[in-house]
């Protein structure tokens, strides 16, 4: 059947697209529909609109929101517009509803029938409300449906995840834009705001079944840029999909077996020889991170040093006997879970993937892995090496892209479980996913971590300490210190020593050692940074240092190391992960009340004491909310042995590293009677 399609674009509307936890974020689902809404528009293919409109005196308000004394969408107010980039234009019919579905609208469906249209494009809020009845209401109609899955938004992960498997299977088709775009002929939006180099190459989509497989089919492609000089373009990474997930999986799969019939002792010599490998390119390693991610030299190499740590401590790992005898004639024993899917974030494009394959593999498992796209060759690299050492082809397979293959292997029924590291928007939807595929999943999630400084240290020792635990990388480390509570007693002493550190820190190029912040990894991450420390100050945060681009580095990424006071503890800037570099420096007014904004937050990744008192220390251990506590200590390197997790929204399932991996990597089993070794 030709498709002849109208696009429906559902409930875009200020007051739906302000919740804080929509996801994708507002931005994204807009940019979107706007991209689906110019293409029909340029082909004079039908649109329509469905809104919320409420009446100023409420009384039309669906019960539930009576029920809850809910306002929104009132007619004639501000929040129940479109934003500009989706308002309706003359000529096309906005169809206002009380309820969920758009065909509740008496004339919707008799001008879809007048419109001779036989496909229905949706986009728009909430995947898991209005879009789903009306996708629902439509496929009951006859019409093809299609969901644009990256222009269609939901505040509810779980809810969202379950719509989407349960439509999917039934009444309609999720697809992306691009796909959707191509599907009906109509032109690509360009994929790149700044123009790519026509020499740039093109990387393959992944190192699947054994080879690295062209990218050239694949009509999506990111390019990456140099963060430290955004004109040199280093790589069009084409973003894979299902089929490319599929291939991988079933060529890991196919080797899974084989792998776990291997004597421990046999893996840890493999595992012993990949560090081998990696440890003799390490210089190509260093100038990748750089270049790719715009680390900073001497933590590029601080990163290099941690993976090949993890992986020693994997290897040693690997001697414990796998099979115990815990009373006569019982026995437990680890075994592999099969194929473990493995989702990694950019920031550690090296120790964090190594830190998950290395264990999956030790306990017998093959990976199939998507990496972030930010540092592909790193990724690739990683991939040689292992080849290289092992002979065998498939123990990991790789796909580039996002969310797409990200969600493709979590449906998989040949992936047995999943290991995430990334912030708690995406978490959150990789725990949904998982919770709908009834999957196994370690997440660790973004920290928003703090340190408490009290009257009993050197001030200006701890300005020093945490000028390097805010802002080295750009802050762009899932443990660097954002939030600190100073005793009030010390807090314009402790202020100005710490803004004075903070303006003489070497901001610049990653290859220069003497630079402490680089660039951040990507203009993207630059201008939400710029956006963050606007909207804070416009809500009455105060600026204490830094805050701009840096004009004699606007060729680049950067953002200077900025500190602000904020005296609403509840405000976003204090409450959410920025992910660069920004301090907030807030004053306690005394232990308590530090202790207490310390924990005020969702999240529980890392808190810092800096007290030589000891009840004070005794107190911080017993009420600090957070996975891994540092006293006096926040230079200390993370140890690769020590569980690395985050407590509350900051990471689901066991932590890593050490021998909480075997948690996670395997899965224990009993045998009575007399087993074979
Ligand atoms: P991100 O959450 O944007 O992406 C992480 C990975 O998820 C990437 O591979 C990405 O492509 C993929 N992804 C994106 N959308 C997805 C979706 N809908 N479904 C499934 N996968 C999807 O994170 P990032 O920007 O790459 O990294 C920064 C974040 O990672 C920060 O929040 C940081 O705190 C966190 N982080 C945490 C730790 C830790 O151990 N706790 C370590 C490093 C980084």
């Amino acid at each position: 059947m030709n498709a002849r399609p109208a696009l429906l674009l559902v409930d875009l509307q200020r007051d739906y697209l302000r919740a804080a936890a929509l996801y994708p974020p507002a931005e994204s689902v807009v940019h979107h529909a706007a991209a689906l809404l110019t293409a029909f528009r340029a082909k004079g293919l039908p649109v329509l609109h469905t809104h919320t409109l409420v009446r100023p005196d409420g009384v039309d308000r669906m019960p539930h929101w009576r029920r809850r004394d809910h306002w929104a969408c009132i007619k004639g107010t501000a929040g129940a517009l479109p934003p500009p980039a989706v308002a309706p234009r003359d000529g096309e019919p906005v169809f206002a509803k009380p309820f969920y579905s758009a065909f509740g609208c008496p004339d919707f469906e008799t001008t879809l029938r007048e419109l001779n249209v036989n496909t229905l494009v949706l986009a728009g809020v909430h995947t898991h409300g209005c879009v789903r009845a009306s996708a629902l209401d439509a496929y009951q109609a006859g019409f093809a449906v299609w969901v644009a899955d990256d222009a269609v938004g939901s505040y509810d992960p779980l809810h969202a995840a379950a719509t989407r498997h349960h439509l999917q299977d039934r009444a309609c088709r999720f697809l992306d834009v691009a796909t959707i775009l191509r599907e009906t002929g109509l032109p690509q939006p360009p994929c790149d705001a700044e123009e790519t180099a026509s020499h740039t190459p093109l990387l393959p989509v992944g190192w699947i079944d054994g080879r690295w497989a062209p990218g050239e089919h694949h009509h999506e492609t990111v390019t990456r840029r140099n963060p430290a000089d955004r004109s040199q373009c280093l790589a069009r990474v084409p973003m894979g999909g299902e089929a490319d997930v599929a291939r991988a999986i079933a060529a890991v799969s196919a080797q899974q077996s084989a792998w776990a019939a291997r004597s421990a002792e046999d893996r840890a010599k493999t595992l012993h020889a990949w560090a081998e490998a990696i440890a003799c390119r390490r210089d190509e390693i260093i100038d990748l991170l750089m270049c790719e991610a715009g680390k900073p030299q001497r933590e590029a190499a601080a990163e290099v040093d941690y993976a090949l740590a993890l992986l020693s401590a994997t290897v040693r790992s690997l001697a414990s006997k796998p099979m115990q005898p815990i009373a006569d004639g019982v026995w437990t024993r680890s075994c592999p879970l099969g194929v473990v899917g493995v989702i990694t974030p950019w920031n550690n494009p090296l120790a964090l993937p190594v830190g998950k394959l290395a264990p999956a593999l030790a306990w017998g498992n093959t990976v199939v892995w998507k990496p972030a796209i930010e540092a592909p060759r790193v990724a690739m690299l990683l991939i040689d090496t292992l080849v290289n050492v092992t002979g065998l082809a498939n123990l990991v397979n790789l796909i580039f892209g996002q969310a797409a293959p990200a969600q493709a292997m979590i449906a998989d029924q040949r992936v047995d479980a999943i290991t995430f590291t990334g912030s708690l928007a995406v978490g959150r939807q990789v725990a949904a996913s998982c919770a709908v595929h009834s999957k196994p999943l370690q997440a660790e999630l973004g920290g928003n971590n703090a340190a408490l400084i009290t009257p009993h240290c050197d001030i200006n020792a701890v300005a020093r300490d945490l000028v390097e635990a805010a802002f080295s990388f750009a802050g762009q480390r899932c443990t660097a210190i954002r939030r600190v509570m100073v005793h009030q007693s010390i807090a314009q002493p402790f202020a100005d020593a710490f803004a004075a550190l903070v303006r003489k820190l070497p901001v610049g190029d990653p290859a220069n050692p003497a630079t402490r912040v680089g660039p951040l990894a990507t203009r993207a991450s630059q201008q939400r940074i710029a956006a963050i420390v606007d909207a804070a100050i416009a809500r009455g945060a105060t600026l204490l240092s830094g805050g701009r681009i840096p004009a004699h580095l606007a060729h680049g990424n950067w953002f200077e190391p900025t500190i602000l006071q904020s005296p609403n503890h509840d405000d976003p800037v204090v409450q959410e992960e920025s992910f660069g570099p920004i301090v907030v420096l807030n004053e306690a007014k005394d232990f308590d009340d530090g202790i207490r904004q310390l924990n005020n937050v969702k999240q529980g990744l890392l808190a810092a004491l800096y007290s030589d008192n000891a009840h004070e220390q005794q107190a911080f251990q017993n009420a600090a909310q957070a996975g891994i506590l540092r006293i006096n200590a926040i230079g200390q390197r993370i140890h690769e042995q020590a569980p690395f997790g985050g407590w509350k929204a900051s990471g689901l399932g066991p932590p890593e590293h050490g021998p909480w991996d075997q948690a996670f990597y395997s899965r224990p089993q009993a045998i009575y009677g007399k087993p074979r070794p």
